[in-house]
Parts: C-alpha cells; structure tokens; sequence
C-alpha cells in the first residue's frame, strides 16, 4: 500500500460511441462512464486526452461522484 500517495490522480477521460471529439472525464469505475452521463448504453473509448466536455469540467465536484438525485 502507499499511504503518501497524494488521492489526486489524473482523471480518465474518454470519447462515446461515434463522436471522437467530445471528451468526457470518466467515472474510475470497472465500467466506466461519462461523468456527465452522455452516450447511456454508447461505447465508451478511453483516451489519454485532456477533457473537453463542459458538462464534465463542471464544478463543483470534478473527483466526486455526482451526487445521487
Ligand atoms: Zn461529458
């Protein structure tokens, strides 16, 4: 285990479906998804790429989970 290692990490970003343009910054999940649930059932290219996406750059919260509505 590394108990220094700092919990920020570079998060994962990745396209969905067709659209190679729209970054998204993936939830770190076994499966993951768009933080801001765009393509729902789309399959999902991660990339080491700099998000894009508006929805997932939003603050408040980006190394958090949105919260359950
Ligand atoms: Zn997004």
């Amino acid at each position: 285990m590394h108990p220094h290692l700092a919990p920020e990490t570079t998060p994962r970003a990745g396209t969905v479906g067709e659209d190679d343009t729209s970054v998204h910054e993936l939830t770190d999940t076994e499966t993951p998804r768009p933080r801001c649930g765009a393509g729902d059932g789309e399959r999902i290219t991660e990339w080491l790429r700099a998000v894009n996406c508006p929805d997932c750059l939003t603050p408040p919260s980006p190394f958090r989970p949105s919260p359950p509505n």
